[in-house]
């Protein structure tokens, strides 16, 4: 995720995946910023015009979601990054999830 705070995470290749210049997990796809093991308090501060109609996940448009800045692969940010869901906090650079959403996009993943 494209974390205000997030160190950059070096692989053992020597790559470094900075989150701040990527972006790539964000803006992946729709079904992906989705809430789950949130409860309602977490859910309820999460500003309604980046919530979904049908309230199951992050409002996006296209493949993004609406809480990202930015440009992807360059210079990001998550606008909700202290209320962000849980399957945002899992995903950690390096990780599968990360790998894919970075390859899709063009980006390196080694
Ligand atoms: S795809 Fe990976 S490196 Fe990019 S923002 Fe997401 S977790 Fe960070
Ligand atoms: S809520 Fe933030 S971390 Fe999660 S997908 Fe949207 S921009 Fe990324």
């Amino acid at each position: 995720m494209p974390l205000d705070a997030t160190p950059s995470f070096l692989l053992s290749d020597g790559v470094a995946f900075d989150c701040q210049s990527c972006g790539a997990c964000c803006a992946y796809s729709a079904d992906w910023p989705r809430f789950s093991t949130e409860d309602d308090d977490q859910l309820d501060r999460i500003p309604e015009k980046f919530v979904s109609a049908d309230l199951s996940g992050m409002r996006c448009e296209g493949n993004r979601c609406l809480a990202l800045t930015g440009e992807v692969g360059k210079h990001t940010a998550c606008g909700i990054y202290e209320l962000r869901p849980d399957v945002c906090r899992a995903c950690m650079p390096g990780g599968d999830d990360c790998l894919m959403a970075r390859a899709a996009h063009g980006l390196a993943i080694a």
